[in-house]
């Protein structure tokens, strides 16, 4: 089965997907004889590149081909030839394999000069061209500028970019795109009626999904499916091939973070640790899930098109994007591809989800942007099922933080505090234990970083929320430093090893309590002497 692809190879022109412009102008190409010698196909691996170049050159010297008509006749002896690869006139080369001038010489120039043995055309297919070595390239750069009469070279290649220019020019030059999902839909069940085997419509939809507009890996897919030795392939069976795009459980984790569920979404992904479940894909179809909430947002048409959406998964999705407010939407997305980064050292797979759950909602008090009251800006094209609504405050219960972002004017006090109905989860560690800890902490970092304990010095720990040590820094300059993601990454491998477990640290202004003074004293010139080491310049302070 695992050739599926070679036995369903199309054979005729009207049996390829896709590429239709480029199958029109070959096709007139070969009614008007009207050819030259040397053509480049380039585009991505698996998207009819081979199996075009094959029927062209089947056409071309096809002994029963009707003038008018550019489909070979698949019956004469040419044909079969080319179609089982016993012509003589037709040789497929890959260059991968034979990167050599000598190969070149032998194989292409030295052949060429031979007359065709049956057909009009003696035509050379060279797969893989841009792997070619360079006296290779210039050995076929001379047979192509003064090619015989009968020659027709047809060059493949997935990196056009690694082709000398000087070939390239001498090239009708064809670039292959994608198959669009319907037609690889299409394809499969062509594939699928001539094996005899039925397979359930969804399944069609998540093999061409897979596949990305690649045909190759789309049967070599539905090849694996009917291995299974069944008549009829089921969805559940496909599950043993196929990644499923969890949708609901998808749904039911950004509500969780909207909501600060977290016991949901804790349960959620203990329960898809239990059912085996990839965590590392169910988080990367988070992230694909956290873009089409954005595209049904803005642009519900490109959604539609770009995920293959029936009516009922649009409206279940919009009814979240109605939900959402732009602002809540880009640190969700930024998060959760940020969150990627902690499965390099995950023992436990639950942890990067769990940490992102944690972090988002309660973490996020200045994460998740207050719901603002601006309309959500409507896009073209928007659904008729698409709510309007502006975010509810009532459904997402999304507390709004009073801290202080910027600094505030000098001599005033400080401004930091947070509403009362924040949430706060069980502490780890209090406050009072990360300040005993605070000058081991700057020493520690002083082994990673030279300059960095000066900033750290002149901070203070404000407080422990989760598994975040918010801290406070007098200094936008100083502020933006830690907020850097060496440094910040830094900061947190030396509270790992003084407090031997993971904090995140979330730098903030704090205002100062009294006013800076004009005047050069102790600490202006510790911070000008910082400046230097960073080799920074310092935001204004007022
Ligand atoms: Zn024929």
């Amino acid at each position: 089965m695992s050739s599926l692809y070679r036995r369903h190879r199309p054979q005729k022109w009207e049996t390829i997907s896709g590429q239709s412009n480029i199958k029109s102008t070959l096709q007139q190409e070969i009614k008007d004889v009207r050819l030259v010698n040397a053509y480049l196909f380039f585009g991505p691996r698996g998207v009819g590149k081979t199996s075009i170049a094959r029927i062209f050159a089947k056409s071309l010297n096809c002994a029963m081909r009707i003038p008018t008509d550019s489909e070979p006749c698949n019956k004469c002896t040419n044909c079969e030839e080319i179609t089982s690869g016993r012509s003589l006139d037709v040789l497929e080369i890959d260059a991968a394999s034979h990167t050599g001038v000598d190969h070149v010489r032998e194989a292409i120039i030295e052949n060429a000069q031979f007359a065709p043995s049956k057909g009009a055309y003696k035509i050379f297919i060279i797969d893989e061209v841009h792997m070619l070595s360079i006296s290779a390239f210039n050995a076929l750069l001379k047979i192509i500028e003064e090619p015989p009469a009968h020659v027709i070279f047809i060059l493949a290649t997935t990196e056009p970019d690694k082709v000398p220019e000087t070939i390239i020019s001498r090239c009708q030059r064809f670039d292959f795109k994608k198959i669009p999902h319907k037609e690889v839909i299409a394809r499969l069940k062509l594939v699928a009626t001539e094996e005899n085997i039925s397979v359930e419509d969804e399944v069609y939809e998540r093999v061409a999904r897979q596949s990305e507009g690649c045909v190759r890996d789309a049967e070599s897919l539905l090849g694996q499916l009917f291995s299974i030795g069944e008549t009829a392939i089921t969805s559940e069976m496909a599950d043993l091939v196929l990644p499923r795009f969890y949708i609901d459980k998808l749904k039911i984790f950004v509500e969780g973070i909207l909501k600060k569920d977290i016991i949901t979404n804790l349960n959620l992904i203990q329960t898809l640790a239990n059912e085996g479940v990839d965590l590392l894909l169910f988080h990367e179809q988070l992230i694909e899930f956290i873009r089409l909430i954005m595209l049904v947002k803005f642009n519900p048409e490109l959604a539609r098109q770009s995920f293959h959406l029936n009516d009922a998964a649009l409206i279940s999705i919009e009814d979240v994007a109605g939900r959402m407010s732009p602002e809540q939407l880009s640190v969700i997305f930024e998060e959760t591809i940020d969150a990627k980064k902690w499965w390099k050292n995950a023992r436990i797979s639950e942890i990067p989800l769990e940490l992102l759950t944690l972090k988002i909602a309660y973490a996020g008090s200045s994460l998740i942007p207050s719901v603002s009251h601006r309309e959500i800006p409507s896009s073209q094209g928007h659904s008729k099922n698409q709510p309007v609504a502006e975010p509810s405050l009532d459904k997402i219960q999304i507390p709004t933080p009073v801290i202080t972002n910027q600094l505030p004017a000098c001599g005033t006090t400080s401004l930091l505090h947070e509403s009362s109905n924040t949430p706060q989860p069980p502490g780890i560690i209090s406050l009072d234990e990360i300040k005993k800890k605070w000058n081991d902490l700057l020493k520690r970092v002083q082994t990673y970083h030279h300059s960095l304990p000066v900033i750290l010095r002149m901070s203070e720990p404000l407080e422990v929320a989760g598994n975040v040590l918010r801290i406070g820094l007098k200094y936008t300059f100083h502020r933006d430093k830690i907020k850097e993601r060496k440094m910040s990454d830094l900061v947190e491998k030396a509270l790992l090893d003084v407090l031997g477990f993971p904090l995140l640290i979330e730098p903030m202004m704090i205002t100062v309590s009294t006013p800076v003074q004009p005047d050069k004293d102790a600490k202006s010139i510790e911070f000008d002497d910082l400046v230097q080491a960073f080799s920074g310049i310092p935001a204004p302070l007022a």
